[in-house]
């Protein structure tokens, strides 16, 4: 028999947070909702949703082997330090502090769409953030590491995510 998502797993389907560290998927529906995942997307996944923490050098090194393509010059450490702090970005949830995470602020008279998270409702460190928690000067990180960890890396872990979903969406 097919195994059936509950509606209580839905609504645990959201990320940890550093309030709330216990699992918060039963973990034989998250290997359910994985089975037809990718390999990579589903590491990552175990890392996000069930807090399966022995994953994180296994998608840092994917994600290293692929920021390799573009490029050849930075030192695997670095490259490897990069991959931690995108995968750190990216399991981070905290709220946007001008919407409070309501990803739309009132004008008076209308709302409007966030400017501040662009209606993401979260939080996202920038740059200057980033680069300090690299130890690099914030021109170096945007000449040799913004697009590496903003647009590369953060891109192939959101796409996991994608393929997340729409292995629920499958599944419904
Ligand atoms: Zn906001």
């Amino acid at each position: 028999m097919a195994t059936r998502i509950s509606a209580e797993d839905l609504c645990s389907l959201t990320p940890t947070t550093q309030l709330n560290m216990r699992p918060r998927v039963r973990p034989e529906t998250i290997c359910y909702l994985l089975a037809g995942t990718p390999k990579h997307a589903s590491n990552f996944l175990r890392l996000k949703y069930c807090n399966d923490y022995s994953q994180v050098t296994r998608v840092a090194d994917e994600l290293v082997r692929m920021a390799r393509k573009f490029d050849k010059e930075i030192a695997d450490e670095d490259m490897y330090r990069l991959a931690v702090i995108a995968i750190d970005e990216s399991l981070s949830d905290s709220m946007c502090g001008t919407c409070n995470g309501k990803s739309w602020v009132s004008t008076g008279m209308k709302r409007i769409i966030c400017f501040k998270c662009r209606g993401t409702g979260r939080r996202s460190r920038g740059s200057k953030e980033l680069s300090d928690q690299l130890g690099v000067e914030l021109k170096y990180y945007i000449k040799y590491y913004k697009y590496l960890v903003e647009r590369y890396m953060l891109g192939v872990l959101s796409n996991y995510e994608g393929q997340f979903h729409n292995a629920i969406k499958e599944r419904l």
